[in-house]
């Protein structure tokens, strides 16, 4: 009787896990419920963010632009320039460092809860789920053959997903063109090439990854799952069954002998990736924690405690007592975890002194090399240089430049220049010194531009000067 409940069950189970796409039932809970918030909090982001403004005192702008043609990147108050790529390294190495230590802490919490991948994902079932109804109604509508029902349902999904995957490729590229002026051009059909092909590839890219392959990215794509294993240790707290509590499973659960598992199979049934977590830590896991809601319920309604399902370590699930506690074996945090969290801290103070140390002025000398150097008939030497003022400011800017490394060296002609906001300004140079006044050969010289009005800002840059 035993053994043919459990073939029945595995049977409907297998249902979930491989007969093409999986259908997870819903379930209500807390990890169900932190993952939507993440869909609200990161889609509220991600729409809206793109509709900011940002008043620069000279007029507004979209507040968060990535200007690829003019190679700078808007945040807020904040401009980026290429020159600023040592500061965007670190920020990149911090998310990577920041990410690494959530999963040496609580395992592929990213996955579950933030990546888009999982983001877009909840978005596109959950509106197949408005459309054709519950899981089972779904299994359903997918085994039936093909009717006009069938078709209009699939059509009016399908037909949804496309929008949402439009809505999402046009959010995206007005990163990188300002929303307002892409909007009207999508609208007349007049988008520029690159933002066509960026369009079309990203709005596909959304419908196939969120509404058809789903889960198979998790499990077949996502490099992040293969080598999730070298960054979590026997501390590290994933979604896990607690084999010596639930074991041995049993339908029929008897005081005594059998464990708390009533292997109802609910756990497999809202697993969006269609695994069974009581095989153990699969790289398929990401850590969505809705197996620990659905069994909670299940525990609920037995009156017996919730977690047979849990974060948990394998230290915990061995028993280790907590940090603090009398055992002599405690659990700590891995050394991974002390690594990870050692790296965040001093990339976070690498980024912080980056940008405190940030100018807003750059200024480059280049050298005539055409030019070794002239003698003038007022009995100067000569040399030329090309200068250019970077004004990393959304304002307009004035800078006084000067020369100092040998004896009576001056610019000759005006030594004040104005630039233009966020713009870079190219100025011809003329450096001279008296002749004779040192020897002869390349003396090191050096160009000193400060902002006028803007105590502070100032800069260096050194360069040769030619005496014959
Ligand atoms: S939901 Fe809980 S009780 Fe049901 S099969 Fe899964 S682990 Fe066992
Ligand atoms: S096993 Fe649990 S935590 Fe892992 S993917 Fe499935 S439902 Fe999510």
């Amino acid at each position: 009787m035993g053994k043919a409940v459990s073939k029945v069950r595995e049977a409907r189970l297998e249902l979930y896990r491989n007969k093409g796409t999986i259908h997870a039932k819903a379930v209500e809970g807390r990890f169900n419920s932190a993952r939507w918030a993440m869909v609200w909090l990161t889609q509220i982001v991600f729409y809206g963010a793109c509709w900011l403004r940002w008043d620069t005192g000279e007029g507004a702008r979209q507040a968060i632009l990535f200007d690829i043609v003019h190679e700078k990147l808007y945040l807020f108050g904040l401009v980026l320039w290429p020159q600023d790529a040592l500061l965007l390294a670190f920020l990149l190495i911090l998310a990577a460092t920041a990410l690494f230590f959530a999963t040496a802490l609580a395992g592929r919490l990213f996955c579950g809860f933030a990546c888009p991948q999982t983001v877009y994902t909840s978005i596109f079932v959950w509106i197949e789920t408005k459309v054709e109804g519950d899981h089972l109604a779904r299994l359903k509508l997918d085994q039936s053959p093909m009717s006009a029902r069938k078709l209009a349902i699939k059509t009016a999904k399908h037909g949804i997903w496309a929008l949402v995957a439009i809505w999402t490729a046009i959010t995206f590229v007005g990163y990188f063109t300002p929303i307002r002026e892409l909007l009207p051009s999508v609208v007349a059909l007049q988008t520029g090439p690159w933002e066509s092909f960026w369009l079309i590839f990203y709005a596909s890219f959304t419908y196939v990854q969120a509404g058809l392959a789903r889960e198979a990215v998790c499990q077949h794509m996502c490099p992040y799952s293969r080598f999730q294993g070298v960054m979590i240790d026997a501390a590290t707290a994933s979604v896990s069954y607690d084999r010596r509590r639930g074991e041995p499973r049993g339908a029929l659960r008897h005081a005594g002998s059998t464990g708390d598992c009533i292997d109802c199979g609910i756990c497999v049934q809202v697993c969006p990736t269609g695994i069974d977590i009581r095989d153990g830590l699969q790289y398929q896991c990401i850590n969505c924690g809705l197996c620990v809601d659905g069994c909670n319920q299940v525990m609920d309604k037995l009156a017996a405690p919730r977690g047979l399902i849990r974060f948990a370590s394998e230290h915990e699930l061995a028993g280790m007592p907590k940090r603090g506690g009398s055992g002599k074996r405690q659990r700590l945090p891995g050394p991974r975890v002390l690594v990870y969290a050692s790296l965040l801290l001093l990339f976070s103070v690498l980024s912080a002194w980056t940008l405190g140390q940030r100018s807003t002025l750059r200024v480059d000398v280049i050298r005539d090399r055409g030019l070794l150097s002239r003698e003038t008939a007022g009995g100067r030497i000569e040399n030329d240089y090309t200068l250019k003022l970077i004004n990393m400011e959304e304002v307009p800017r004035r800078f006084r430049v000067e020369v100092a490394g040998l004896p009576g060296l001056r610019i000759e002609g005006g030594n004040e220049f104005g630039v233009g906001p966020g713009s870079i300004h190219t100025v011809p140079l003329v450096v001279s010194s008296p002749a004779g006044g040192a020897p002869a050969g390349a003396r090191p010289i050096e160009f000193h531009t400060v902002a006028l009005g803007d105590a502070g800002t100032e800069r260096r840059e050194k360069s040769r000067f030619i005496l014959p």
